[in-house]
This record gives C-alpha cells, sequence and structure tokens, in this order.
C-alpha cells in the first residue's frame, strides 16, 4: 500500500498546485485507496457508475472524484439495464468466466474505460468549463444524449 498511497498523494500534490482546473480522478468503487488515509477525502465529491451504463455486457462499478458536479447513472439492475438476462448481467466483469454468457475477456477489455463514459464526462467538463468562464462560444455545443 506504500506505493499507492505515495501515488495518491503525488495526485493530491497534482490537484492542489492546479487549483483552478476541473479535474476528475477514477478508480474502482470498491477500492481502499477512497478509505486511506492517503486519499485525504479525495472521494468525498465522487460519483459511482457503472460500466454497463455504457455499453458493456458486465456491472462494473467506479468512483470518479471530481470538483464540478459530475452526474452519471449506475446500473438501475433488473429488469431496466440493458446487459442483463433475467437477474444476471450477460457478463462478469472477470477474465474468464461467470455471467448468463460466459466469454474470456483480455485484461484491457476488463480494465479500459468505456468511450462513451469518457464522452460523457468530457460533455460534463466542457459544460462547467463554459459555465465557470460564462461562455458558451468558447468550446464545442454539448450533443444531446
Ligand atoms: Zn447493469
Amino acid at each position: 500500500m506504500a506505493a499507492t498511497d505515495k501515488l495518491v498523494v503525488k495526485t493530491r500534490q497534482i490537484l492542489a498546485h492546479f487549483s483552478d482546473a476541473l479535474w476528475v480522478v477514477e478508480n474502482p468503487a470498491t477500492s481502499l485507496m477512497w478509505m486511506r488515509e492517503a486519499s485525504g477525502g479525495l472521494g468525498a465529491d465522487s460519483v459511482v457508475t457503472s460500466y454497463c451504463c455504457w455499453g458493456t455486457l458486465f456491472r462494473k462499478d467506479t468512483r470518479l472524484a471530481n470538483n464540478f458536479g459530475l452526474s452519471l447513472p449506475r446500473c438501475p439492475g433488473a429488469p431496466t439495464c440493458p446487459a442483463m438476462i433475467g437477474q444476471r448481467h450477460v457478463e462478469w466483469s472477470q477474465r474468464g468466466c461467470g455471467g448468463a454468457v460466459p466469454r474470456f475477456k483480455t485484461r484491457h477489455e476488463l480494465h479500459a474505460i468505456p468511450a462513451p463514459l469518457v464522452e460523457e464526462i468530457e460533455r460534463q467538463l466542457t459544460v462547467a468549463l463554459a459555465a465557470r468562464t460564462g461562455s458558451r462560444e468558447s468550446g464545442p455545443s454539448p450533443e444531446p444524449r
């Protein structure tokens, strides 16, 4: 945990150095990092979202600490989640097994943040930045989802 703590402390130092910047820090929702003293309450302003809300067939909850009021959905569960068959997600966020339709997944598939999630964060960041600067003409127009 010492190496992890050093990384978190460095992250907090970077955020403090760029104190005027808007930022997002991602780590799995169940990570112990959020509870460690080294986090310094980094996760106090955060949102948890589920990868299945962003196109994956498995649920993986991730926490995104941020300083601009990021708002994201979390898996609504059955029967609303489109990644579920009955009471189970189609896949589990494990490499080789689990879920209604087990399939081997690469480490990259499991760890990569879904592109639609990144695009939504960028959209909300653009809106927050425009609101902060008072100029909606400085960036791209947000697309309705
Ligand atoms: Zn789901």
